[in-house]
């Protein structure tokens, strides 16, 4: 029995044997050759793959068809290596006649695409960073903005999105009506695995902004017809009242947010984990640490998983609810690769690397290679509890993403990792969820301060021991001395629903020797 069908159980009364929702409008060409409305529950099945030969579909007894969106994330390796190259091989010939930028770097390393070999090629190709897409951008011409990375008709656009542009130039990014809803597959692949239903109500708390995650999930939802609560400009307060109106059963939202909704409805004297109907949270667009996660988990009575992905790529993985601490990586969607963020060789299990992601679906602005600039581990190899031969990164106390790459800020020659800060103020309970991490110089110096919400008003006593309790916290987690701040509840503002974590001040020189480690 896995937790996600417990909690279900538990909460909406849902029978392990509930059919299995059908994808509306773009399915594998594997989903269209078998019908999956019948619960199997009791037997093993086989199923004739048509293009990919022989391939068992795994259910248990206890774990029907119902616990997969699509057949094809039940691929065991061979399957999916061969599903990634017929792809990767139709991928590049499309690219070599659509793309100026991709056509030179083939014939750069002697590929020809129609003479495409395997995955072993497509490391032959160089890596695309996202310095590649700045300097291809142009925004004097009108969109696509990009020379060489948009290769289909600019009236085929039906989305536009951009990043947040808090580690360089905002990215822009185009899907076309196949990507999207190509797109829409993958997360709604991941929030199904994730245990979201059509029986769901999910109110996904965000304000309307540029920022793809959250607009991917609604259309991801659309396509498991579960019930999507709209709550865009609404604050906290009115977000709470709105789930419990609608008996929401499912938050998605980033961890800071999840965790202010908290906060405002024990400021309002709710216990959140008795009066909220809420079963499920499904965090995504900040790192979401082992202390994160559990305080998530007890103050929403509700198990929490999370979902990583990039703007420029998509969806990426998610945390099986299974097996604690691993993260499927959507293989049946992607190549993905971990290699030495340095040399760019491949790393081991075990071994930390950068993840570096090719989609296979992309039309509009396909990459090949592309360096996300997270640090994660890969687990060892093999077979999941849940049935899937998936690639899995491995979760530290850090979460699934070490870091970034380029996000790691150097304070007098040491390197600082945010998520280590957030650990050391995690561990004091006293403080909110709120912080922020603030590096000035000072005359030749660098200066680290740390400030810090409170959950409650302090007197200054109490506020002096717990300032010295964090800095302590702090000195330990990060080997250096770091000032300490403390504020308010709330003092900190939330920058669209992300906190900002990290302001660096000092000179621009700065950013630049911290960068250097994304080679
Ligand atoms: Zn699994």
């Amino acid at each position: 029995m896995h937790g996600s069908w417990s909690a279900s159980s538990r909460r909406r009364g849902y029978s392990a044997g509930s059919p299995r929702p059908e994808p509306q409008g773009f399915t594998s060409s594997a989903d269209a050759a078998i019908s999956l409305d019948e619960p199997r529950a009791d037997r093993e099945i086989d199923v004739e793959r048509r293009d990919e030969g022989a391939c068992i579909a795994r259910t248990r007894a206890d774990g029907p068809m119902t616990k997969f969106w699509s057949v094809a994330e039940q691929f065991d390796r061979p399957a999916l290596k061969r599903l990634q190259e017929r792809q990767l091989k139709a991928l590049l010939i499309y690219l070599e006649r659509t793309s100026a930028f991709h056509r030179e770097r083939f014939a750069a390393c002697g590929l020809r695409p129609i003479d495409f070999g395997g995955l072993a090629d497509l490391r032959r190709l160089p890596f695309t960073s996202k310095a590649d897409l700045e300097a291809d951008t142009t925004t004097e011409a009108p969109p696509p903005f990009y020379r060489s990375f948009f290769v289909d008709r600019p009236d085929r656009v039906l989305r536009w999105h951009r990043t947040s542009g808090t580690t360089g130039t905002p990215v822009r990014v185009a899907d076309t009506g196949w990507d999207w809803h190509a797109y829409s597959d993958v997360s709604a692949e991941a929030l199904y695995a994730m245990g979201v239903r059509r029986e769901d109500t999910v109110v996904i708390p965000f304000g309307y902004g540029p920022f793809i995650a959250f607009w991917i999930y609604i259309s991801a939802l659309e396509q498991i017809g579960a019930a999507f609560v709209a709550s865009g400009s609404l604050d906290a307060a009115a977000r709470r009242a709105l789930l419990r109106e609608f008996r929401a059963t499912v938050l998605v939202s980033t961890p800071s947010y999840a965790l202010h909704l908290a906060e405002v409805a024990v400021d309002a004297g709710l216990d959140l984990a008795s009066a909220s109907s809420v079963r499920l949270v499904i965090t995504t667009g900040e790192p979401l640490t082992t202390e994160t996660k559990r305080r998530l988990t007890s103050v929403w009575g509700a198990e929490t998983f999370d979902r990583i992905g990039s703007a420029e790529t998509g969806g990426i993985a998610y945390e099986c609810p299974d097996a604690a601490g691993a993260y499927h990586v959507q293989e049946n969607h992607l190549v993905a690769e971990v290699v030495d963020p340095m040399t760019g060789a491949p790393v081991g299990p075990g071994e930390e690397g950068e993840l570096v992601v090719t989609p296979l679906y992309r039309r509009g602005m396909p990459l090949v290679r592309f360096r996300t600039g997270n640090i994660v581990r890969l687990a060892a190899g093999g077979r999941c509890q849940c049935g899937r031969e998936l690639l899995s990164l491995a979760v530290t106390e850090n979460g699934v993403v070490l870091r970034r790459a380029d996000m790691l800020v150097k304070v007098r020659g040491v390197l600082l990792d945010p998520a280590a800060v957030e650990r050391a103020v995690r561990g004091v309970p006293e403080c909110g969820e709120g912080f922020q991490l603030t590096i000035d110089r000072v005359g030749q110096l660098d200066e680290a301060t740390v400030t810090a919400e409170t959950r409650l008003p302090l007197d200054s006593a109490r506020r002096a021991d717990v300032a010295r309790r964090l800095e302590e916290s702090l000195r330990r987690a990060l080997s250096l001395r770091v000032n300490v701040r403390l504020v308010e509840l709330g003092a900190l503002a939330l920058d669209g629903n992300k906190m900002k974590r990290v302001l660096d001040r000092r000179r621009e020189e700065q950013d630049d020797a911290v960068r250097t480690s994304r080679g």
